[in-house]
């Protein structure tokens, strides 16, 4: 999987990418990262990109030719069909469900806008995806960015060292994950619950299970709206008094 970032902060992508695991599957070659400053497109020496809204506002809106200009220099890096994400809160909102289909794909682009955002003829000139990463104003794109970069980089085979640890977590099925504890096995006078001390792999598999319908019912219970339930999950519910909404 290849990022290609189209951004006036170039550092602050690089520095969040490049550590941790990310920066590991970086060295590893499962992901690339590539981050292109839309300033060094302006057409003007003082480098500026942005100007005022036609039509009066407050707040300056970044100007269409040096973003086109930049997609142009990413896209000869890009050898085929490929999809432009606008991080935007006007976009459809991330979900892991987003992020697994992202991750089938071979390059990815991503415009981080600022300010009061971006002239609409560039967005639609070069933008396929418009994406949010949730009913807030941030300042920039950049955070979003980040945010899916990870989201996705470890849906990519290699990125995590063990990957059945993705496999199984939260919003798998519409779930939440169930709790999870280890050494030691008590601390502060709370015990590590005793089935999980079993070795009973069909026990805990049950109260796990069953710990991940009680979480969402308790805690996002729109989730269980789209849930896979059994006969069996809607009865432990039921007996628990817990229920979607
Ligand atoms: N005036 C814009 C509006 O009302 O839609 C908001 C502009 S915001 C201050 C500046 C930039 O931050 C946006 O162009 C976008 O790239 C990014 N941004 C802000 N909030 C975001 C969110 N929730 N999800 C994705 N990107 C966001």
């Amino acid at each position: 999987m290849n990022f290609h970032v189209l951004t006036l902060f170039p550092e602050l992508i690089e520095q969040g990418c490049r550590t941790s695991i990310l920066g590991r599957a970086m060295e590893n070659g499962y992901i690339s990262l590539s981050t292109v400053q839309i300033r060094d497109y302006a057409d003007n020496k003082h480098g500026r990109i942005d100007d005022y809204p036609y039509g009066g506002g407050a707040g300056l809106v970044m100007q269409p030719g040096p973003i086109e200009r930049a997609y142009q220099a990413a896209r000869e890096r890009i050898p085929g069909a490929h999809r432009v994400i606008y991080l935007t809160p006007q976009g459809r909102v991330f979900s892991q469900s987003m992020a697994e289909e992202l991750a089938q794909e071979t390059d990815l682009v991503f415009l981080c806008g600022h300010y009061e955002g971006v002239d609409e003829r560039v967005l639609e000139r070069i933008v396929t995806d418009p994406v949010s990463i949730g009913d807030y104003v941030l300042t920039g794109g950049e955070l979003p960015a980040m945010v899916m970069i990870d989201a996705i980089s470890r849906l990519v085979p290699g990125v995590l060292r063990n990957q059945v640890s993705a496999e199984f977590e939260s919003f798998q099925d519409n779930l939440l994950e169930y709790p999870q504890y280890t050494r030691p096995e008590v601390y502060e006078d709370m015990r590590v619950p005793e089935i999980l001390l079993s070795g009973h792999h069909a026990k805990i598999a049950q109260w796990r299970r069953e710990q991940s319908l009680e979480r969402t019912a308790r805690w996002r219970p729109d989730l269980l709206d789209s849930a896979q339930l059994t006969q069996e999950d809607r009865e432990y519910l039921a007996k628990k008094g817990l229920q979607g909404r």
